[in-house]
């Protein structure tokens, strides 16, 4: 069976870049500078940088680079599609120590290229999402904590507690959210926004639900605090296989993951698990999908916080 890692666009930069522009320009070459589609040029020659073309129209070059989290960048196009493939194919992740390990370069460049990644995985930017859930389908909502527990640090002072509050469809994709701490109040916004209410919701017996689940057509509340897990098809299992994903690679491959940054790695977990094999992803698959999220996502170094973070939370 050929390696994944032999194909030509992990290693010829004139490969990559037509992979690229194949995910990111369907139907041929845009002009960034003006939208022009018809009177555009590839330029070729010895000294030419791949993937530049020329547009005719405002006689601008530009490549399939700009305006995409790959813009301003001197890391070639094969090394970025390198990294998103593995965060792509790992379950758990892939620290930064590691990436950096793998493709050399300064611990820095990793460090900006996981988070560019992280920001690619970010489904809540796309304009195609819209809410979880819908009519015949099941969502679980449930809250979890991040840190606060010398068991899950190996080294150093204890993380201070994260609350996290997630929803999940039942067979389907999840989004998870940093929240101050878990109140009616944080919730309920997040709820109207992500939550379709002809779903059925199930959650736990936290009072905050109980209100919060008049919006459904159906809420059903298992007591955990009594040891019920399941009552016929109310449970929150789903969430916890979820939650424990999430869980094993915080503690297990990132370690510590810095308040500010959280946000960031759900983004990363949820994404994965929503592109799964059992959502018909497989990793190359979710890597081309993770591709797409590279699209109008420009991202500075100043707005992913820079160097002193990255030695923070490397
Ligand atoms: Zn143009």
């Amino acid at each position: 069976m050929p390696s994944i890692l032999s194909e030509p666009r992990f290693h010829n930069e004139a490969v990559a870049f037509e992979f690229v522009e194949a995910a990111l320009w369907p139907n041929g070459p845009v002009c960034k500078h003006c939208g022009e589609t018809n009177r555009i040029g590839k330029l070729k020659g010895k000294t030419t940088r791949a993937g530049l073309y020329k547009c005719y129209a405002c006689r601008k070059p530009f490549t399939v680079r700009m305006g995409t989290i790959f813009e301003s960048s001197h890391v070639p196009l094969r090394v970025w599609l390198q990294v998103i493939h593995l965060i792509c194919a790992s379950k758990k992740g892939m620290s930064t120590q590691q990436i950096h390990r793998t493709i050399g370069g300064s611990m820095t460049t990793a460090w900006f290229l996981t988070h560019r990644v992280r920001e690619c995985m970010k489904e809540l930017g796309w304009p195609e999402a819209g809410k979880l859930g819908g009519e015949g389908e099941t969502l679980e909502a449930d809250e979890t904590f991040i840190g606060g527990r010398a068991e899950n640090r190996a080294y150093g002072p204890i993380p201070p507690k994260q609350s996290v509050f997630a929803l999940v469809e039942r067979d389907g994709r999840v989004r998870s959210f940093h929240v101050p701490n878990v109140t009616a109040a944080n919730l309920a916004p997040i709820i109207a926004r992500h939550a379709h209410p002809d779903s059925r919701f199930m959650t736990d017996e936290a009072n905050m639900y109980a209100r919060l689940g008049t919006w459904f057509v159906d809420h059903q509340a298992v007591n955990h605090s009594a040891k019920q897990y399941v009552r016929g098809d109310a449970y929150t299992n789903t969430m916890e296989g979820f939650f424990s994903i999430l869980k094993r690679g915080i503690y297990g491959v990132y370690q510590h993951v810095s308040e500010a940054h959280l946000h960031r790695y759900l983004a990363e977990f949820d994404f994965r698990y929503s592109y799964r094999i059992k959502t018909g992803f497989d990793d190359r698959k979710r890597a081309d999908r993770a591709l797409l999220g590279a699209k109008d996502k420009r991202l500075t170094y100043r707005s992913t916080g820079g160097s002193r973070a990255a030695q923070a939370s490397a």
